[in-house]
C-alpha cells in the first residue's frame, strides 16, 4: 500500500482499521511499514482516497 501524502489529512482512520498495525499516523506524517499485506481495508476506509496500491 502507498499513500498520496498531499491528500492525507492525518485523520488516523486507516491506522485504526489496519489488521496488522502497520500504519503509524502522527501529527506531522503517515508512515507505512513493510508488514502490509495489501488487504485493502485501509484504502476502503480512507475518506480522502489517499491510499492506493
Ligand atoms: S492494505 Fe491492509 S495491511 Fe496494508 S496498510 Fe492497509 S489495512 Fe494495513
Ligand atoms: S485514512 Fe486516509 S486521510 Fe486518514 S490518515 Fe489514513 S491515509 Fe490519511
Amino acid at each position: 500500500m502507498n499513500v498520496k501524502k498531499e491528500l492525507c489529512m492525518l485523520c488516523q482512520t486507516c491506522a485504526a482499521v489496519c489488521p496488522t498495525q502497520c500504519i503509524e499516523v502522527t501529527e506531522m506524517d503517515i508512515i507505512l511499514s513493510d508488514d502490509c499485506n495489501d488487504c485493502g481495508i485501509c484504502a476502503r476506509a480512507c475518506p480522502m482516497g489517499a491510499l492506493h496500491e
